[in-house]
């Protein structure tokens, strides 16, 4: 049995965690991308149990106060936070159980699940971020200006990561990134049950 594992990806709005994680799924039939609720309004492309679950904020603190999230946050106005029974049964079943979430949460997740693995992925500068996020062109001006302050924020805590992820090309992060998850699961620590059966033959 493979151990479960439980991998944060953080990183600034635009930088290309959902593409990163979406490629690495494709190569790695292990991992799993845990779907969050928000009460952020869908945009246009966004599909309802696909990008997010959508609720109300009357429901998103439903969610709260029934002990359904494993953190969650305010950010950019919104409510954001991970579900909690998907992320424990997908470890439980030994799969590589993704989270892509922003800082307070990822550094809140840590307090929870100590041996979970925080990556933070970052832009090559931050010119090529402004211009991704403009590129995307889902955001009003306030809300990219928002969002690249909130960036700056981020970048302040990259230290309580483990590791940093430069997305240069799709192909090289994605690269780095699996190559985070295979040395992970192959920890010493991680893999017990086989290393107890090698140790008494
Ligand atoms: P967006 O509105 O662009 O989809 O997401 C805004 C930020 O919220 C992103 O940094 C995203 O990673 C983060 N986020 C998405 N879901 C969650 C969650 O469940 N918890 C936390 N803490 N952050 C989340």
């Amino acid at each position: 049995m493979k151990p479960g594992l439980l991998v944060v990806v953080s990183g600034p709005a635009g930088v290309g965690k959902g593409c990163i994680v979406r490629k690495a799924m494709e190569t790695m039939n292990c991992i799993v991308l845990s779907i969050s609720a928000t009460s952020r309004p869908p945009r246009p492309n966004e599909i309802e149990g696909v990008n997010y679950f959508f609720k109300t904020r009357e429901q998103f603190e439903e969610m709260i106060n029934n002990n359904k999230l494993i953190e969650w946050v305010e950010y950019c106005g919104n409510y954001y936070g991970t579900p909690k029974d998907f992320v424990l049964s997908e470890i439980e079943k030994g799969n590589v159980v993704i989270l892509e979430i922003e800082v307070e949460g990822a550094l809140n997740v840590r307090k929870m699940f100590p041996d979970c693995v925080l990556c933070f992925i970052i832009p090559p500068d931050f010119q090529e971020l402004e211009n991704r996020l403009r590129g995307r062109a889902t955001e009003n001006e306030e809300a990219i200006q928002r969002r690249l302050k909130r960036a700056k924020e981020e970048f302040s805590l990259i230290e309580k990561y483990d590791y940093v992820i430069l997305n240069d090309t799709l192909e090289k992060a994605v690269s780095r990134f699996t190559s985070i998850v295979e040395a992970e699961r192959m920890k010493t620590r991680r893999n017990n049950e086989i290393i107890e059966k090698f140790k008494n033959i």
